[in-house]
């Protein structure tokens, strides 16, 4: 018989769980508003801000 061994939460370096990641990752890092999608593309839309992902970043 196989023994499964899983540990239950290995030690991640993020201190954010998945989904807060993900959650993240479509808010301006600059300002903290929530990034518009635009095709391949999450921008920031407050003025003077740019901030922008394209998706080759966030997928
Ligand atoms: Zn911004």
């Amino acid at each position: 018989m196989a023994r499964v061994t899983r540990s239950p939460a290995p030690s991640s370096p993020a201190p954010l769980p998945p989904v807060a990641v993900e959650r993240a990752i479509r808010t301006c890092p600059n300002c903290g508003r929530e990034l518009a999608e635009r095709r391949c593309r999450l921008f920031c839309e407050t003025p003077g801000c740019g901030y922008y992902l394209s998706c080759a970043d966030y997928y």
